[in-house]
């Protein structure tokens, strides 16, 4: 089992998209309790012991995972805890990267919200920033980036930044995710190079 059913949220979109591929570098961001690292980890895992350019018992691929939050270690993921807003939190994670391009970054990260409609947009719409500024500095030109979004205030401003830095932008709804009607996950691929953040 997983440690939360939003695990069948990624292995939806993975199912439908073919992101996940052994060998990969992924990053997940808002990670905790861990059931995207989990699933990652299981991808990971060579079927054979030592096919797939991995030794005996390593993973084939590697996983960075963030979170606010404490993480039960998973063996093979390598846990930062910090908030992603925070500079030196993103330079822990492209430390741990010591210079590895990334394959697909996943964020699942929601800001605790207020209820206050433009407050909460503004919220989401700079985690999001983030994660695409930092697929910028350490994504590969042909990676993936997965976030999770909500309807409603701002959507569409975050499908156009989506659009400013990635060639082909998809949103997709998991049916794991029917019972929280708003949200939804937004893919891009193929980062478009030189794409810059509005300032
Ligand atoms: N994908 C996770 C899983 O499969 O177990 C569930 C993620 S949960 C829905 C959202 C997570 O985002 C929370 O654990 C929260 O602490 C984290 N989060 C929210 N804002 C964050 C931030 N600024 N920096 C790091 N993590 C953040």
């Amino acid at each position: 089992g997983y440690r939360s059913r939003a695990a069948y949220k990624l292995k939806e979109i993975d199912e439908e998209l073919r992101l996940i591929k052994p060998g990969q570098v992924v990053v997940d961001l808002g990670a905790a309790p861990g059931a995207w690292s989990q699933y990652l980890r299981r991808k990971f895992a060579p079927k054979v012991a030592g096919v797939g350019g991995a030794a005996v018992g390593e993973l084939d691929g590697r996983i960075l995972a963030l979170d606010l939050l404490p993480f039960e270690a998973i063996e093979g993921v390598h846990f930062i805890q910090g908030d992603f807003r925070e500079q030196n939190v993103a330079d822990q994670l492209a430390e741990a990267l010591a210079g590895a391009a990334v394959d697909v970054v996943v964020s699942d990260m929601a800001p605790n919200l207020s209820g206050i409609e433009s407050a909460d947009a503004a919220r989401i719409e700079h985690l999001i920033e983030l994660a695409i500024e930092f697929c910028g500095q350490h994504l590969k030109p042909e990676g993936t980036l997965v976030c999770k979004v909500f309807h409603g205030s701002g959507y569409s401003q975050l499908v156009k930044l989506f659009q400013q830095h990635f060639h082909v932008v998809k949103p997709i709804k998991p049916k794991a995710s029917r019972d929280r009607s708003a949200e939804t996950f937004l893919v891009g691929r193929r980062l478009r190079l030189g794409g810059k953040l509005a300032p």
